[in-house]
């Protein structure tokens, strides 16, 4: 507002200042006189203004014609780009000019206008490396992906533009679901530009996609190179990779090449608990159960997890309960006060029929902490202690609808993973599995429940908690745990 007052202002100084100058020109008495071989000009000074002003336009039609005229005389001396390259000036500007009408269509979302500019830019300035880019880009925002396509196909052929092109292919290519051509064209770009976070992204998850594992490795360690992540960030991924190669050496019954990627990736990242279980197994497999003790108790100090105690179990399966209770002293000593340590000490002192212990062991648990687990432990010691079946059942029926406690959950989607896996089985993110409690409880039951406790409470036998469509498997294990003891840490550890 105010600098259009300006503008305003300025150009009516301007023309007032103009106009004055006239005015001065007509009223002074001065002028030119040329004399030029015997002839004598009288100009006024208005007369010598325009006079002066003439002179300039002919000058300047004197240059063009004199450059025309000089380029024609290079054309007929056999110089026959020289007539082309004269009116290619002229094209060249004409050409930028609808190059940038075109990029600011773009900017502002007007595709149609942006793809028709750009083909105008082309015909003018013949540049396809720069002129491509924005049919291309054009392209896609319109929505006109066989344009787009065909367009970047055209950029791979200049070398300063082959980046762009498969970047552009290998987005459509995701977009439209294909893997198997995407994963080519990642390969490729990353060989053209492997500093490329993006490109260094989109490989990473497509060969961790696919299973390729050592290929996710390398790329890992390119993006560690270039320093796209952190060294810490780049150690745990790491192990979780190497761990996921493990696996899959371990199914083809590859045994020495599994432990020993099972323990590199133990040794770099002890916390990671699926790295240390398949460390251990492997161990246990090869005879070496003292190391896998070591390395199981390692892993327990820094984080309690029932998939440790499982390994921890099928090092020494066939011991009796009392033998287990013991031995596992290596790991309950440690963490005391973990949830997780409480309710396995619990479980192993059911398992040797000493259900006071097992009550002290899980001290205050199912009411701190109530989860479905903690609650079926205490109607196993009721059982154990020779409780009715009501409080039995009272417990059980708690443990329904309890909160399932700690997960394998994806950080990104949330979905609830029975078994730890290096991608989520859902949204494919890499590495994003976490063991905690999901944010509220995974087994919301319809309504009605509450009417549970009335119906299992009523004076009936054992039989009846099965007859009212309880079939969750908490209660099948808490039957289980209840009958027979001694199986409690088989039923527990995940086979
Ligand atoms: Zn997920």
């Amino acid at each position: 507002m105010l600098l259009s007052l300006v503008k305003i202002v300025i150009f009516f100084v301007i023309v007032a200042a103009l106009a004055y100058g006239g005015v001065l020109l007509l009223e002074s008495d001065g002028g030119l006189q040329l004399a030029f071989g015997g002839y004598e000009i009288a100009l006024g000074p208005l007369q010598a203004v325009i006079a002066f002003v003439a002179l300039l336009v002919a000058l300047w039609i004197i240059m063009k014609v004199v450059g025309l005229a000089l380029a024609v005389v290079k054309f007929l001396l056999g110089d026959e780009t020289a007539l082309s390259r004269y009116f290619d000036r002229n094209r060249e500007r004409k050409g930028f000019e609808a190059l940038a009408d075109g990029m600011l269509a773009l900017a502002s979302g007007e595709g149609r206008v942006a793809m028709s500019k750009a083909a105008k830019a082309e015909k003018y300035l013949r540049k396809p490396e720069l002129t491509n880019l924005l049919t291309a880009q054009a392209a896609e925002a319109v929505g006109d992906k066989r344009k787009a396509e065909e367009t970047y196909k055209r950029l791979l052929s200049d070398d300063r533009t082959r980046f762009v092109g498969v970047r552009g292919i290998l987005k459509q290519r995701l977009d439209a679901g294909d893997t198997d051509t995407a994963l080519k064209l990642a390969e490729k770009a990353f060989a053209i530009k492997p500093k490329h976070v993006e490109t260094q992204d989109v490989l990473l998850k497509l060969q961790a996609d696919k299973g390729d594992w050592s290929a996710a490795r390398r790329t890992l360690s390119a993006k560690l190179k270039h320093g796209a992540i952190p060294r810490d960030v780049h150690k745990r991924r790491d192990a979780v990779l190497a761990l996921s190669e493990a696996k899959g050496i371990l199914d083809d019954g590859a045994s020495i090449e599994a432990r020993e990627a099972a323990i590199e990736a133990n040794k770099k990242s002890p916390d990671l608990i699926p790295a240390a279980v398949m460390a251990a197994d492997n161990l246990v497999q090869n005879g070496n159960s003292k190391q896998a003790t070591r390395i199981l108790k390692k892993a327990w100090q820094v984080q309690p997890h029932p998939d440790l105690a499982a390994a921890f179990a099928r090092i020494e399966p066939d011991e009796t309960p009392a033998q287990r209770l013991k031995r596992f002293g290596a790991l309950t000593k440690a963490n005391t006060g973990d949830p997780e340590t409480k309710m396995l000490l619990a479980e192993l002192q059911i398992a040797n029929e000493d259900f006071p212990a097992a009550r002290r062991a899980l001290g205050d648990l199912a009411e701190i902490n109530p989860t479905s687990r903690s609650l079926t432990i205490m109607a196993a010691v009721e059982r154990g202690e020779g409780g009715s079946d009501v409080v039995v059942r009272g417990w059980l029926t708690r443990a329904l609808t309890a909160p399932r406690g700690p997960q394998w959950i994806c950080d990104n989607c949330n979905t609830v993973h029975t078994e730890w896996a290096p991608v989520c089985g859902n949204c494919s993110g890499f590495d994003t599995l976490s063991w905690r409690q999901p944010s509220q409880s995974e087994v919301a039951m319809p309504a009605g429940t509450e009417m549970l406790p009335m119906i299992v409470g009523a004076p009936a036998s054992a039989d009846n908690v099965v007859s009212v469509d309880v079939d969750t498997a908490d209660v099948v294990d808490a039957e289980i745990v209840a009958d027979a003891p001694s199986e409690t840490q088989d039923s527990d550890a995940k086979k």
